[in-house]
């Protein structure tokens, strides 16, 4: 068969209509619009464009957006204090922080002074706990655009073999809370799975593949179980073009529905981020 193709950017449109329904509900409601603050330390080309993609979804949706651009010989103190402030203001609903900070910052140190109500990136400690607890309501941005992309298929999980490849932190980990939650067995494979030679033997058996590992063609179509929902997060980038971890040729011949790469997962990652910011005003602002 041939798998049917989960397009990120349409999936991405949809999901965008309905924030922008739920920003306009809340302003009408309370007079006050979410605003989502992005601090940009350096001058780097690539994360520039990145916030500028990032402000063109926010104000699609009807978000205020702000960058701090903030010196590349900014001390840890000075960029805490400017995170600290960014706390304190009433209209600043969300805070990100861009990756990679210089190296004389320390990234987790700095992370851990965003406001919980305003970590919108979902990855601090407290907001990682209650994603344990279940019904959390910010979800760090890539495993929730996998779960979204699971959901649009109309898959029920229950009962389901979901086969994760890679526990990163930030994607790996959350998925299996949130996979959990919606009661699918869940298995996850690392290197130490490679080592014991097992890694194929889990795959063929995912009835949902999600596989987040940085690897090019890392998953091959004969590894995959007939029918099986391919999400693969992969971003590889070789010469000028960028694939996935997952063979897609082969294992859209086996899958029924798999992401493509670029154009699935990353257009609604962004998308995603937008969402939490919305939660995180919801949680802040009372109507
Ligand atoms: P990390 O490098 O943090 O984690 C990679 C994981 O893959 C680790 O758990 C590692 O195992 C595992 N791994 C490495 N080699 C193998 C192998 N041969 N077989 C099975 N597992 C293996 O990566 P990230 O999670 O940060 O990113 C993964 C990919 O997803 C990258 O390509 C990244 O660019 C992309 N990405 C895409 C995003 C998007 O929005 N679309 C967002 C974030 C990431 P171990 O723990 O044992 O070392």
């Amino acid at each position: 068969m041939t798998a049917r193709l989960l397009d990120g950017k349409l999936l991405a449109e949809s999901v965008k209509q309905n924030l922008k329904k739920e920003v306009d509900a809340l302003r009408q409601k309370t007079g006050l619009v979410p605003r989502l603050a992005n601090i940009l330390v350096g001058d780097d080309a690539a994360a520039k464009t990145y916030a500028n993609s990032q402000k063109k979804v926010a104000q699609d949706i009807g978000i205020d957006y702000g960058l701090i651009n903030l010196p590349e010989d900014i001390s840890q103190k000075k960029l805490i204090e400017s995170i600290e402030e960014l706390n304190r203001d009433p209209g600043t609903h969300g805070i990100m922080i861009y990756q990679p900070l210089p190296a004389h910052v320390d990234y987790r140190l700095v992370a851990e002074c965003v406001d919980t109500a305003k970590d919108i990136e979902g990855m601090k400690p407290a907001n990682l706990g209650k994603m344990l607890l279940g019904g959390a309501k910010i979800i760090p941005a890539t495993p929730a655009a996998v779960m979204e992309h699971i959901k649009s298929t109309g898959v029920k999980l229950r009962g389901k073999e979901a086969v994760i490849v890679g526990r990163s932190e930030i994607v790996g980990k959350p998925l299996i809370l949130l996979l959990l939650e919606q009661s699918a067995t869940v298995t996850v494979c690392h290197t130490g799975t490679v080592e014991a030679g097992l890694l194929t033997e889990h795959i063929a058996r995912a009835d949902i593949l999600i596989v987040a590992v940085g690897k090019a063609g890392l998953v091959k179509g004969e590894w995959i179980k007939e029918n099986a929902v391919v999400i693969d997060v992969g971003i590889n980038r070789i010469g000028k073009t960028i694939v996935g971890d997952v063979d897609f040729e082969s294992a859209s011949q086996k899958a029924s529905y798999i992401t493509p790469v670029p154009g699935g997962v990353g257009p609604l990652t962004v998308v995603m981020l937008m969402k939490n910011t919305i939660e995180a005003f919801k949680l802040q602002v009372k109507g």
